[in-house]
């Protein structure tokens, strides 16, 4: 069985095996662009690696072995040769782009022969003596995880002795103490001398990579993200280029595109004189890209070309790293850029309008719950113009964000449990940071660029985040930040702009999103695409009006009950509930449908002739009592009631188990007069705004819980009634629908009846996914997610619907209603309607409509696209 491949034995295609790295740099060796020669163990290698114990197997080294050979002819250099020598570099790389693994080690293959080969080859002594004590440290943070600030002190040190400031003043002497230094904390350490021989250095290194596979930052990102199915990280082992050899050697990183706003222009930045991770680490503020052009045009002028290359061949914004080794260019890698949901959009309506891809394919190409972020506010300008500021970064990762100053995750994490919103101040982050940065409303590192760490990961997360605040000096032993004019300490509330890099002293107010531009095409195209309608769930002519702004094609789910919690109507409300007499509920009920009417009307006014559903009266009754004493003192007054007398009455509508109690159409069936009320609001409303605008308004009355075809029809006799009534009145009339919420088990089971009698279904799957898993919605939060540390559930079941077992409720109720009624109009309603894998599902059952809350009426289209095509 062959486990290592030659860059020049794969392709982009061969990722499971090769890694998204690996695949990625036979690729580029395929299309003849400069990239140093290497080999790749395979993801499969790592997967038997962990079968056998760690321990790598005798067949597996002789590859490797034959491979080096190779390596060594290709390059004309050999191992520990003193004239010169082969170094390599070694990464990690699985299928997925994976931060919390073990990364990199540079140098591999120094030792105290090929480093004096180093210097004449390079005719720089410094150089390689300054290549092998990075090489020693490297090795040992992450080979032996020896921790780092032992060699960081050995370096102060020296560079103290030598009165100098910076790293780079350091001559070949001291640098050569160093070595000597460092070689010793290895010995100290690990109680073993620094591996001469770079066979064995190379056979650490690639057990290190194998392992870090399961080190617990990496088993929590895959955990985070969803991804289970890999068989483990694949090994890139590649002949070393230079960056720093001096002034015309360097590194860097580009983005075909700009990966904040999208703009097609070539982005990114570099370092001369530095090695690969010194631009990613953040270590030193790095320059603008652009600058290179003056520096170097013709490596610029090749890297654009390259650049241009990669991108038409991969069809996407492509971030690329490389290295200019005295002068000449090499390509250590490229890879589909992250980006902000802005850049995203973008790019993919730019790349069909450049006829690079196809519509559907840019619509695949945005990932629906990335839009969250555009859909998030910024600061109300005003505000921030009269805002202090404390200092200018950069402009990481868009979005604001206010809250209080915490120095590490784990105060952040301490701060969220408590229900503390903060901002992680760092100098700069690691992966080790991740948990905490998921649990910040943003993140202010004082050093690193653009591609800092702390940028990737805030952007892939769609956090607020600013980088290389240089301004700032951040002091996390102290925990303090200076900046001109002031400190801070842990707990100071500011505020980050991400998207101009600007940090300002407390919080700020925020203002609504705009979209325009290519979102407006993006949405033109979902429309073109979708088969499903979207609507949204609201209550209030504001919802309604912030649903249309996102593009929703209706209301799916008005929930009246939350008009009466309004200001000065909640008294009516409870007069009727607690009414003894039917001529006490009467006078109650005509105080509160004026109120109801004019909410229709105004929400109609909103909607226009889309259509709207009205759901009737849902919840216990219980719910709507006051619980406050100075609340019930008040009501027994109005009432003339004892306190006695209303306590005793309000202790009548207790229930048990209220959420199986007393609710939805059963409160129909006891008190028809309240659905009376309801749907004489719904239809004067109706004729009214008829009259006033012309309008052709046809409403969907939906009645909740239903689980017997009888209660279907008993409720639908009242309400027809009550209509008719309110027709021959006003002396007209209009069309109008009388449709079903299917939420009980049993409602799914009967679908065939049932639909006999309604006009529509429509899923209430939150009460579908309550009942039929028999978990309380409001109380299973915290033993669902206890499933899922186990292993039980993959999903929560309230946020993604459960396609094996409440799915097949649903999609026997959509069969079972349509053998009745062949085109029967099918909706959903429940959380899950916002779901995008739900609603990948829904559309293979064939449902007309999803209905989700405003916020995520843009995600919910952008997933209806997707799965239609
Ligand atoms: C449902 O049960 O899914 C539903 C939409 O109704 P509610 O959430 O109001 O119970
Ligand atoms: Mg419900």
């Amino acid at each position: 069985e062959k486990y290592v491949y030659n860059f020049n034995e794969g392709k982009k295609e061969m990722k499971e095996l090769l890694g998204g790295k690996g695949a990625n740099l036979a690729e580029m060796t395929k299309i003849a662009l400069p990239v140093p020669s290497g080999f790749t163990l395979t993801t499969e290698s790592c997967n038997r690696f962990f079968v056998e114990d760690q321990v790598i197997w005798t067949g597996l080294e002789m590859e490797i072995n034959d491979h080096l050979k190779e390596l060594e002819q290709s390059t004309g250099k050999k191992f520990s040769d003193m004239e010169n020598p082969l170094l390599l570099s070694v990464r990690s790389g699985a299928a997925h782009s994976m931060p919390g693994m073990m990364d990199t080690v540079l140098n591999l293959g120094l030792n105290d022969h090929s480093v004096i080969g180093l210097a004449k080859a390079t005719s720089n002594e410094r150089f390689a003596y300054d290549s092998y004590r990075r090489f020693i440290q490297m090795f040992s943070d992450v080979v032996m995880e020896i921790p780092k600030i032992h060699f960081e002190s050995i370096l102060e040190e020296a560079k103290r002795k030598q009165g100098v400031a910076l790293d780079k003043e350091l001559d070949g002497n001291d640098l050569k103490e160093i070595v000597k230094k460092y070689k010793e904390v290895y010995l100290q350490e690990t109680g073993e001398d620094f591996p001469q021989e770079p066979m064995v250095q190379l056979i650490l290194a690639i057990k290190a990579v194998f392992a870090s596979w399961n080190n617990p930052r990496a088993v929590f990102y895959r955990e985070m993200h969803g991804i289970s199915k890999l068989n483990g990280t694949a090994v890139n082992v590649q002949a070393m280029v230079f960056g720093n050899k001096g002034e015309s050697s360097g590194t860097g990183v580009a983005f075909t595109r700009n990966p904040g706003n999208g703009e097609k222009k070539l982005f990114g930045e570099f370092l001369l004189n530095a090695q690969g991770e010194d631009v990613v680490a953040g270590v030193r503020t790095p320059n603008e890209l652009a600058e290179l052009k003056d520096l170097m045009p013709k490596v610029y002028q090749q890297l654009e070309i390259a650049a241009k290359n990669l991108e038409s061949h991969y069809k996407d914004m492509q971030d690329i790293e490389f290295t200019i080794e005295n002068g000449e260019l090499f390509l250590l890698q490229t890879r589909n850029g992250k980006r902000t949901a802005h850049a995203a959009i973008t790019i993919a309506v730019d790349l069909h309008e450049e006829g690079k891809i196809t519509k559907e394919e840019a619509l695949l190409r945005i990932d629906p719950q990335q839009l969250n972020q555009l859909l998030h506010p910024n600061f109300d300008e005003k505000a921030a113009a009269q805002a202090t500021v404390l200092a200018k970064g950069l402009a990481a990762s868009p979005g604001a964000a206010s809250g209080r100053i915490y120095f590490t995750a784990e105060a952040v994490e301490a701060a969220y449990e408590k229900g503390i919103k903060s901002i992680l101040v760092r100098q700069e982050t690691s992966p080790e940071d991740i948990s905490g940065m998921v649990k910040s409303e943003g993140i202010l590192t004082a050093r690193g660029g653009m591609t800092s760490h702390a940028a990737v990961v805030a952007r892939g997360m769609g956090k607020c985040c600013i980088a290389g605040c240089t301004e700032m000096k951040v002091n996390e032993e102290e925990k303090i930040v200076k900046y001109k004019g002031g400190v801070l300490s842990e707990g100071d509330v500011i505020s980050l702009d991400g998207t101009t890099g600007t940090v300002y002293l407390g919080e700020i107010e925020k203002s609504k999103p705009t979209l325009g531009g290519k979102f407006t095409k993006l949405m033109e195209w979902i429309d073109e695409t979708k088969t499903m309608a979207v609507r949204a769930n609201a209550d209030t002519p504001e919802d309604a009006k912030q649903a249309l702004e996102f593009y929703a094609e209706g209301i799916g789910l008005i929930r009246t009950e939350h008009m009466f919690f309004k200001e000065g109507r909640i008294s009516s409300f409870r007069r009727m509930i607690l009414a003894e007499t039917v001529e006490e509920r009467a006078k109650a009920l005509n105080e509160i449908l004026p109120m109801q009417k004019n909410d229709f009307y105004q929400i109609y006014e909103v909607m226009g002739e889309l259509p709207v559903t009205i759901r009737l009266l849902d919840p216990p009754l219980h719910e709507f009592m006051p619980v406050k004493e100075e609340e019930i003192r008040q009501l027994a007054e109005t009432m003339s009631l004892s306190l006695e007398e209303l306590n005793g009455r309000i202790n009548e509508l207790h229930e048990v188990n209220p959420m199986l109690g007393h609710r939805g159409v059963r409160l129909g069936i006891t008190y028809p007069e309240i659905s009376r009320m309801q749907v004489r609001a719904i239809m004067e409303a109706a004729l009214e705004h008829k009259s006033d605008k012309n309008s052709d308004i046809q409403p969907e009355i939906m009645i909740p819980l239903i689980s017997d075809v009888k209660e279907l029809s008993y409720i639908k006799a009242e309400i027809e009634d009550e209509i008719q009534k309110v027709f021959i009145e006003k002396g007209k009339s209009l069309a109008y629908h009388i449709g079903t919420m299917i939420e009980v088990p049993r409602a799914a089971l009967t679908a065939d009846k049932i639909a006999e009698e309604a006009d529509f279904f429509s899923f209430g799957t939150n009460d579908l996914t309550q009942m039929g898993f028999g978990f309380s919605r409001d109380d299973s939060g915290g033993f669902i997610s206890e499933y899922m540390n186990k292993n039980i559930f993959e999903n929560g079941p309230f946020d993604t619907i459960d396609q094996e077992g409440i799915g097949q409720l649903v999609e026997m109720a959509v069969e079972r209603g349509r053998i009745t009624k062949p085109n029967f109009k099918i909706g959903i309603c429940g959380e899950h309607g916002g779901d995008p894998a739900s609603i990948e599902f829904f559309q293979r059952l064939g449902i007309n409509y999803v209905s989700c809350s405003p916020f995520r009426v843009p995600i919910a289209r952008l997933a209806a696209a997707q799965a239609a095509i």
